[in-house]
């Protein structure tokens, strides 16, 4: 046996031991052991098992077929190939398509507010590293010249004092050397809160509500919009809306959760 991995080992597993990591969702201390492999088989569990914990880790399921071939919506009946849903087929889109790495329920759901509102960025470490995989269940690198945040308001961005929309892609998309773009798309007009408002009440709400500092960046590139969770879609088809116009090939759209 080579005797630094071990002695290595042997270090971090004492470490752990007299201090266990805590989850940063449920803020529960737990037992965790990088070097012995048999939790994190998966790839969702390697991502997250260094920050939350085997009971929150077992909440996190991505989202698989079948769903909305357009806007990612995963559907109740289990069985049959994927297709449109029954609002894809009425409304226009002006995404290509939308995928998300899971349900906006559960542990991602309380994952996603802590982050939000509890301000603890540290979570868009493993967040960010689910928004990646499900980009390379959907996408390769190859496909897109650029990665574009829904951006915030500066009223709101000066409240939070991040972009989690930015925070959940910074990381890999420099490692993937992928352009981010988080400045050329900005939200010129202050919106309520979309929390409480119905779909057509959310689309007027949105209309509008953002431009482009220099179109120029956007012609002809096929853009990747990334955004925390699609709820109803309004905001990121009124993003792709304005993109599509200033020339983008194409625009996606990529959140960590979705609602159904
Ligand atoms: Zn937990
Ligand atoms: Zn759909």
């Amino acid at each position: 046996m080579d005797a630094i991995p071990f002695l290595q080992g042997l270090w971090e597993t004492s470490l752990r031991a007299i201090f266990p990591p805590k989850c940063l969702v449920c803020s529960s201390y737990y037992v965790w052991q990088p070097s012995t492999g048999t939790i994190g088989s998966d790839s969702v569990s390697k991502v997250t098992a260094q920050y939350f914990c085997e009971s929150c880790r077992e909440g996190l399921a991505p989202i698989s077929s079948p769903f909305c071939s357009k806007c990612g919506l995963p559907f109740a009946f289990r069985e049959g190939e994927d297709h449109r849903c029954s609002e894809c087929l009425l409304e226009k889109k002006y995404f290509r398509k939308a995928r998300a790495f899971g349900v906006y329920d559960g542990i991602l759901m309380e994952a996603i507010h802590v982050l939000k509102y509890g301000k603890k960025t540290s979570l868009s470490e493993p967040l960010g590293g689910l928004a990646k995989e499900a980009f390379f269940q959907f996408w390769d690198s190859n496909s897109i010249d650029l990665l574009v945040s829904v951006p915030l308001h500066v009223k709101r961005l000066r409240e939070r004092g991040f972009n989690q929309a930015h925070l959940l892609i910074r990381k890999w998309a420099k490692q993937e050397g992928i352009p981010l773009d988080g400045l050329t798309l900005s939200r010129s007009r202050w919106t309520e809160p979309q929390t409480n408002l119905r779909r057509t009440e959310r689309r007027k709400n949105i209309k509008g509500a953002f431009s482009l500092q220099h179109p120029e960046r956007i012609r002809g590139k096929r853009i990747l919009l990334a955004d925390d969770v699609f709820t109803t879609g309004a905001t990121v088809n009124e993003c792709a809306r304005v993109l599509t116009k200033a020339g983008a090939e194409f625009v996606d759209v990529l959140t960590l959760a979705r609602a159904v």
